[in-house]
């Protein structure tokens, strides 16, 4: 995997995907004249920028200008991509994926950009001999990788941590059908903008994926700023149903956090 990786914006890498950017900067950089004069320092301290993915300045088109550790949003191995299912290789290199899910607190936050569940305890994904633990999961609405150029309604990222410069994402894709058991028990509970729910509510993780574990892999990147190309992509070719309902109501409020395609360029994907 090529590492194109400041590793000065290691703890940025983590936080951009755990917490949101601060909306009521942008509120205070546009009327506070002082801001604008300094606008080349600012450039270098990403936690005060503010992302999105609407078009626009703060657009995923221009993500990669925004500031001096997002520079990675414009690199070659980005994420997402379109798997083109014909031209899909084999690899003798690759294993089946090994989910060792239990349980965890619920913690779910809405941090602005996406609806998130940060877990706890003892669940990791183990590739070959390395150990990926479960850091989160979260949403997009629509699919953010597409098949055949098709988005899915909905698409989760499973993200687990190896090292800082090494982590393993499981995407699954959610069809329309019947009603998912975790939106049954958890769509009510999600903060319908910035905002955290928390219960004393056990989820059983290991329920949250499908059993065929069939998957497209291929080497990219965070899907959000700082884009870093630190990620193993797993998404898997079964998806996972919830109702329209279901589907109607989550969308509404993960309002078009996709970031559209991104070029493959010189980087193959593989088929398990
Ligand atoms: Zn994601």
């Amino acid at each position: 995997m090529k590492k194109i990786f400041n590793y000065s914006f290691l703890s940025i890498a983590f936080t951009a995907i755990l917490f949101s950017c601060n909306y009521s900067v942008k509120t205070e950089k546009s009327t506070d004249p002082e801001t604008h004069q300094t606008s080349a320092e600012s450039k270098s301290d990403c936690n005060e920028v503010h992302w999105s993915h609407a078009t626009g300045e703060s657009g995923p088109e221009n993500w990669k200008n925004l500031c001096d550790g997002y520079t990675a949003c414009g690199g070659v191995a980005q994420s997402p991509i379109n798997f083109v299912t014909n031209t899909i290789e084999k690899s003798d290199s690759l294993s089946p994926l090994n989910i060792i899910y239990k349980s965890s607190k619920t913690d779910i936050i809405n941090n602005g950009h996406t609806v998130q569940f940060n877990t706890s305890g003892d669940n990791t994904l183990l590739l070959g001999n390395k150990e990926y633990e479960l850091k989160q999961f979260h949403f997009h609405a629509m699919s953010e990788h597409t098949v055949d150029g098709y988005h899915y309604p909905i698409e989760v990222h499973f993200v687990h941590r190896h090292s800082d410069t090494d982590y393993a994402v499981l995407g699954i894709m959610y069809e329309e059908g019947e009603e998912n058991p975790l939106l049954t028990d958890y769509l009510n509970n999600f903060p319908e903008s910035k905002g955290e729910f928390t219960s004393d509510k056990t989820i059983d993780l290991s329920k949250l994926y499908p059993a065929d574990l069939g998957y497209y892999y291929y080497s990219g990147s965070l899907t959000t700023p700082p884009c870093s190309e630190i990620v193993s992509w797993y998404v898997l070719k079964t998806p996972l149903q919830a109702s329209k309902t279901q589907i109607d109501k989550f969308s509404k409020i993960l309002n078009n956090n996709y970031r559209p395609v991104m070029p493959l360029n010189d980087r193959k994907v593989y088929g398990y």
